[in-house]
């Protein structure tokens, strides 16, 4: 198996950084519902959290299975305050689309060198960005759905309905 080529280690290296940023950014989320009493959509960003780190890791295992150095690069801090769950979770399914176009761009850059091995370990992120985008924009939905008159009580049905997401079962790796 040839090296993995340098501009396609540097974007992987990158997309890293991006997966634990976005884990940063779902521990803030967290904070943020833990601070306004919904701990219910707090564990659920914090599985979310929890999932991007496991996504971190993945890229990172494959760049050393692949003979190369994973370099750590610096962590963006992540927003702190948001003006109402309806944002936070409009914020998600935004940042999920962003990262969905990162993968994209990766698995262009992969078939253009014609890395095959690269490319089949990307596609198991170009399918579950599916799961990631259709997962946060239903929160998206569902909290719009209780966010009008009376919501109150259908915020803290919701709530109770978020605390309930198991921690992700981690996928084992092909040929393991
Ligand atoms: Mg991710």
């Amino acid at each position: 198996m040839a090296a993995l080529e340098t501009e396609l280690r540097e974007a992987l290296n990158d997309q890293v950084k991006w997966e634990l940023y976005s884990s940063y950014l779902y521990l803030s989320m967290s904070s943020y519902f833990s601070s306004i009493d919904l701990p219910g959509f707090a564990h659920w960003m914090r599985v979310q959290a929890q999932e991007e780190l496991m996504h971190a890791m993945k890229i990172y295992d494959y760049i050393i299975e692949r003979g190369s150095r994973a370099t750590l690069l610096a962590i963006d801090q992540p927003p702190y305050e948001w003006e109402s769950p309806l944002n936070v979770a409009e914020e998600v399914y935004q940042h999920e689309q962003k990262v969905t176009g990162m993968i994209t761009r990766l698995m262009d850059m992969a078939t253009s060198k014609k890395d095959y091995a690269a490319m089949a370990m990307l596609q198991w992120f170009v399918e579950e960005q599916v799961e990631e985008e259709a997962n946060s924009n239903e929160i998206v939905q569902k909290v719009k759905m209780v966010s009008g008159e009376g919501g109150k009580g259908a915020l803290y049905m919701l709530d109770r309905e978020l605390a309930l997401r198991p921690p992700k079962i981690q996928k084992v790796p092909k040929g393991e």
